[in-house]
């Protein structure tokens, strides 16, 4: 048997062999004890200087690292280089192997760059004709930003230079500078583990609920030494829940940094479960179809594969959290604006005036409140995100549904509310944030209880009639149809006159999508995605077909207004509510 370690995970080759496909690490970041945090920044210096010194002389080569081989990351870059600082043979391992994993994902994404550049480069200028001058191809530059997007796995950040450089670069290093860590790391993979580690040790005392941590580090003139004593360092609960299932990774040591400038250092803790087994194409009956709300946050409908919708949609909406964070905001901007005054008037003060003291006094309180709202803000937006995967994995449990089928990221219909322009801008911009951090959530969600996970592009779905697929026009309210509206709440179609909520129709579309995609992979194995004009996309029916739902309008009054139709949800912030049809009884069973 032979074992290596590749991304800082044990690998056994030979029998039980753990591959990405069976096995997910999660990580939990916990922040070091005070004792500790001095001597562990240090060391997170010296590692970042060798790594980007690495990763400046590595460049070059980067597509030798494209060569997947099966020896981890820090024997590839050994074969190049020796430490530029070498602060004792493990710590260099550490650290090279961080430089090794860098370089292989930027090699990953430098193969898929190469693979679309030809489709790219083609259609990418419009030839000149007689009658207009060469530019760019708009319809095909779109296109092909789509089939990279696709390929590099919802990363699009770098793919914003077309738009900045007016033009297409045509190798990935223009497109991709040179990529130093701006905040350092050090995975501990390079090490011999937690018990005969050379520059750490981590000992788990899973009865006190502590882990033993102890690394080696430079003392602030330059000495490496271990450190003489542990770090003990409480386990969160979640760590401890996991650990009883899962293995304990290497860790990897990381640096945070906070909105006033303070650095801290937090201990990564990664624990590799096993993924849940994917239930087989032949036995997935139900799709859940989620949708990303113009007016709701989330809109969720199930459909079975005979297009018979189950159950009431579900919607979540967020009116009151979009103002919580709003205000939280505005917080942030007053306590800015004061910063800026006091330096202003503290600057006026000669360098060695007394009053200066007073107003660093002053100045450290309000970064302080700062950085505490900023927490809050980001509290909030991590627990709704929390909240909206863990509702959507319910739903597929309550309705038994094991395909979920999720409108893709790409598009933030959503204009935000908000005061002003900066305020539903701000809002716009958080919500695909939070947007961002569901879908991150539900993808390894899915993975940990075996629901397959698939995402369909939302075109027209917010404008095709569920019941009867023809394209319908959206209008403000259900009362008011003289004029049809792109962002209208209420769906009206005029071929056979169903009507309703505009997201819940979207989700059902959305399903239908999954529907149609679900059918594809049962009678061919070949994943195809349809549009929702194609025929294969069944129209879905709902018991009392026709009907419109008995649903209010899902809109922003953050007070419940039908009794027993909308409840809080409990454990909750307070910022957000879920809205529901069920009733209040069936509903708090279900999802309490
Ligand atoms: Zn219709």
């Amino acid at each position: 048997m032979l074992y290596y370690r590749e991304q800082g995970q044990m690998f056994v080759k030979g029998k039980n062999m753990r591959t990405r496909r069976t096995h997910q690490p999660l990580t939990y970041d916990v922040r070091l004890p005070d004792e500790a945090q001095a001597d562990a920044l240090r060391l997170l210096d010296a590692s970042k200087a060798v790594v980007n010194a690495a990763l400046a002389l590595l460049w070059p080569y980067l597509d030798e690292f494209g060569e997947r081989e099966a020896s981890p990351a820090w024997k590839q870059v050994g074969k190049y280089m020796g430490s530029p600082q070498y602060h004792g043979d493990r710590q260099w391992r550490c650290e090279s192997e961080v430089v090794g994993r860098v370089l292989r994902a930027q090699a990953e994404r430098k193969k898929a760059f190469a693979l679309v550049l030809p489709i790219l480069s083609d259609g990418f200028i419009r030839p000149k004709t007689e009658k207009r001058p060469a530019g760019k191809n708009r319809p095909a530059i779109k296109e092909a930003i789509t089939t990279l997007q696709k390929s590099l796995e919802e990363d699009e950040t770098s793919f914003v230079y077309f738009f900045a450089h007016d033009c297409f670069p045509t190798t990935y290093e223009e497109l991709q500078p040179l990529p130093l860590l701006k905040v350092s790391m050090l995975t501990y993979a390079g090490d011999d583990g937690g018990e005969k580690g050379q520059a750490y040790r981590l000992a788990l005392d899973l009865d006190a609920g502590i882990a033993r941590f102890r690394f080696r580090y430079p003392d602030k003139a330059g000495i490496w030494h271990w450190r003489k004593v542990d770090t003990i360092i409480p386990l969160p609960d979640a760590v401890k829940e996991r650990l009883t299932h899962g293995d304990l990774m290497a860790p990897t040591l990381r640096e945070e940094q906070r909105a006033d400038g303070e650095r801290f250092v937090v201990l990564d803790f990664i624990v590799e479960v096993e993924k849940a087994e994917l239930p087989a194409w032949e036995r997935v009956e139900r799709v859940l179809g989620a949708d990303w709300g113009v007016h709701a946050l989330l809109t969720a409908t199930a459909v079975d594969e005979h297009s018979q919708q189950v159950g009431r949609p579900f919607f979540l909406n967020t009116g009151g959290f979009d103002g919580r964070q709003a205000r939280t905001r505005r917080q942030i901007d007053e306590l800015k604006k004061k910063v800026a005054r006091y330096e202003q008037q503290r600057d006026a003060f000669p360098a060695d005036d007394p009053k200066r003291a007073w107003y660093h006094q002053r100045l450290a309180t309000y970064r302080r409140e700062i950085d505490r709202c900023w927490r809050k803000y980001e509290h909030r937006n991590r627990a709704l995100a929390h909240l909206a995967s863990n509702v959507l994995v319910l739903l597929c449990q309550v309705h038994g549904c094991s395909l979920l089928s999720m409108e893709s990221l790409k598009t933030l219909k959503t204009t935000g509310r908000g005061k002003g322009v900066r305020g539903r801008w701000r809002n716009y911009r958080n919500n695909s944030t939070i947007r961002g951090e569901i879908w991150r959530l539900l993808r390894y969600k899915c993975h940990l209880i075996g629901l397959r996970f698939h995402t369909e592009h939302p075109r027209g779905t917010s404008h095709t009639c569920p019941h009867c697929g023809q394209p319908a026009k959206t209008y403000r309210s259900p009362s008011d149809r003289n004029e049809a509206v792109k962002w209208g709440r209420w769906m009206y179609c005029d071929t056979c006159h169903y009507n309703g909520d505009r997201d819940y129709c979207a989700s059902v579309n959305i399903a239908r999508l999954g529907v149609a995609y679900l059918e594809q992979m049962k009678q061919t194995s070949k994943a195809r995605s349809c549009s929702i004009t194609d025929p294969r996309v069944k129209p879905v029916s709902y018991t009392g077909a026709g009907a419109v739902l008995l649903l209010p309008p899902t809109g922003s009054h953050a007070r419940p207004n039908v009794s027993g139709k909308i409840c809080y949800y409990p454990g909750w912030l307070g910022s957000a509510f879920l809205q529901s049809s069920q009733r209040k009884a069936v509903f708090l069973r279900l999802y309490g």
